[in-house]
Order: structure tokens, then sequence, then C-alpha cells
């Protein structure tokens, strides 16, 4: 008999439909690795998973942010061994075939299925994973700083790989949700001059007490005069590079409009609209860059983890919360009333697995 494990699941489409529920544990197929998940953070998307405001495919286990020990390693994976503390990227099924992944990107594979999204996450004692995905964690690195490294890849991502960092950039970040904070940390350890990060009211609490626990200025633009401010810190040239993390289309127009001439702008907010009017012309005249971002690459974990390792990036800084996953409905709760940034789910193994178990 399979053994049993809690899963966190949307069963159906619709409006939630999220339950947790007694199912078999994943038999990994040759090639994957069976993760036994220590920490997993709750982000945005599984709550706009659990509202179906965000295309998803059940059923399916949630949960795609997180940090593990491999109980199981199924055929030649040389690299991988039982016990290793591991994460795992985000491109499960991205075929390695195609245009797009044969070009380097398979976060952009039409094949991917994400975890926790399309395929299972890791809200669950385990989860079977490609030993393509997996990324060993440093020794210094806890589990919890290490539960956070997809978002941080992702803020790796669309900041040192798509956009870049030059020595002395002034950096405006808008949206300071978990991303914005990280690439913000992302932005500061590439070298940037100054980082300031931009929110309204709804940000006063936890998140800017976060960013400024990280040292990092804050601006609420229903109070203060943003443009006055960042003016001011330019010699009235504008940022060099404005990070967008807030998928707000009026952030991402005075985004657009602050930005110095020949300047770039790291996107990777996603705002849920068809479209969003944005200042062509001027965008034309003053030649900016404009660098979307989606996902991210193994070589963007890479990089993360080496920042978390080095002590310049703080993942765990932006976890206040930790639940069991039987009180996930207060975890979800917590974050979409903004009174965490990433709370956790630590999860307990119920029984122990068979050490190199049955492969499919
Ligand atoms: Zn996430
Ligand atoms: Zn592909």
């Amino acid at each position: 008999m399979g053994v049993q494990m809690k899963a966190l699941m949307k069963v159906a489409r619709g409006k939630c439909n999220v339950q947790l529920k007694e199912v078999p544990a994943p038999e990994p197929a040759k090639g994957h690795v069976l993760i036994r998940v220590h920490v997993a953070a709750v982000c945005g998307t599984d709550v706009h998973i659990y509202y179906d405001r965000f295309p998803n495919s059940p059923p399916f286990v949630l949960g795609h942010e997180f940090s593990g020990v491999i109980e199981s390693v199924c055929g030649d994976v040389e690299s991988l061994r039982i016990g290793d503390r591991v994460v795992s990227a985000n491109n499960p099924f991205a075929c390695g075939t195609c245009a797009i992944c044969l070009r380097g990107y398979p976060n952009l594979c039409s094949h991917k299925k994400a975890m926790g999204i399309h395929s299972d996450g890791c809200f669950a004692e385990y989860v079977s994973l490609p030993a393509c995905l997996i990324h060993h964690i440093p020794d210094n690195v806890s589990f919890e700083d290490a539960a956070l490294m997809e978002p941080l890849a992702v803020a790796v991502h669309s900041v040192w790989h798509r956009c870049g960092i030059e020595p002395d950039d002034f950096v405006v970040v808008f949206g300071p949700g978990a991303i914005g904070l990280l690439a913000a940390q992302v932005a500061r350890a590439e070298g940037a001059r100054d980082v300031l990060i931009v929110g309204t009211n709804r940000d006063e609490g936890i998140r800017f007490e976060c960013a400024r626990k990280l040292g990092i200025d804050t601006v609420n633009i229903e109070k203060d005069n943003l443009r006055e401010r960042v003016m001011d810190l330019t010699g009235g040239e504008g940022p060099d590079v404005v990070v967008e993390a807030s998928g707000s289309s009026s952030a991402i127009v005075s985004g657009m409009d602050l930005l110095r001439k020949n300047g770039r702008m790291a996107i990777s907010g996603i705002t849920g609209r068809p479209d969003v009017a944005i200042p062509w012309d001027q965008l034309v005249s003053k030649a900016v860059s404009l660098f979307f971002a989606y996902s991210s690459l193994n070589s963007d974990w890479q990089k993360a983890l080496g920042f978390v390792s080095a002590n310049k990036v703080k993942t765990s800084v932006l976890i206040t919360h930790r639940f069991g996953i039987e009180q996930w409905k207060d975890s979800f709760g917590m974050l979409e009333r903004l009174e965490a940034i990433r709370p956790v789910l630590v999860m307990q193994a119920a029984g122990d697995m068979p050490v190199g178990g049955r492969c499919n």
C-alpha cells in the first residue's frame, strides 16, 4: 500500500474549491526526485488561485515556494543524493526541445506546467520534481531562508538577468510586496548607488516596516511627492532604473514618466487587465529600454542562492508568521489582509517514507 500524505489541493475550477486532503504520496518517475517538504511559503498567486482569479488547472496540489530534503532519487541522477537539502526551480514539463527551450528559455516553453498552478506543488508532505530543476541549499542557508528562493529567483531574473544594474545606478522599485522587497535587495547587491521603494497607504504596515528593517528608504505616493523626492536625489535627471513589481497601471505610468532619458525598466508585475495605456511618445523620445521578465532560469537560482549565502540578500526578514498546514486558511487570510508578506507553512511528515522508495 502506498504512503498517504496531507496535501492542500485545488480540487475543481471556480471560487474556493480548496481542500486539505489525505492523498497517496507521489511516486517519482525516472529522472525525478521525491522531496520531503520542510518549509513552504504562501504567495499572492496562491490566494488568486483560491479565488480563481489566476488561470490554473485543477485538480492539483497548491504551492510553488519551498525548501526540503531529498527522500528518494529515481534513475541515474549523479549529482543528487538522499538527504540533500534542496530547492527547485519552477519549470516542470518544459520540453527541452522546442525552439524557445533550445534558445535557453524553458521558463517560456508552452509545454511548461508550473507547479502549484498547472501541476502538483509543495503544500504537501512530499513533492516529486525533475532532477534538472533541483539546486542544493548552501550549508549556511536555513530552510526558511531557502523557502523564498523562488520569488528571489524571479526578482533576480528581472533585475539581474533581463535589465542589469550598473555601478551607481539610482533605482526606484514600485510595489513593496515580496518581489519588490527582494528586487530592491538584488539591485543593492549588484552595486546600485541608492534604492527607493514606492507604495501606498496600504503598504504603511508590515511592508514598509520590512523595507526599513532592510535599510531601504520608502515613499508613500499618497503622502509624499515622489517626483520631487526622486528629482532631488538624481539632480533633476530621474532614476536610471525603475523596477515595476506592483502590477498597478498607475504605478507603471508614473514609473515610465519618472525614468531618465535612456533609462531602463525591469517589469515583472502582472496587472490582470487586458491592456494598460502607456505614454508611448514620451518613451520613444526618451529612448528608454523596457525589459519584461517572466518566471526564472536555473542561472537565476544559482545567483539567488549565492546572494543569500553571502548575506547580500535577506529572505527570511520577509517571513513573519508560521503555520501548520491545517491552518492554511489563516495564512491565506493574513496575506490577503496584508498582515504578512510571506506566511510559511511548516510541514511535518506524518510517517517515514521508505528510503530510496519506489519509482514509476
Ligand atoms: Zn509565488
Ligand atoms: Zn520547450
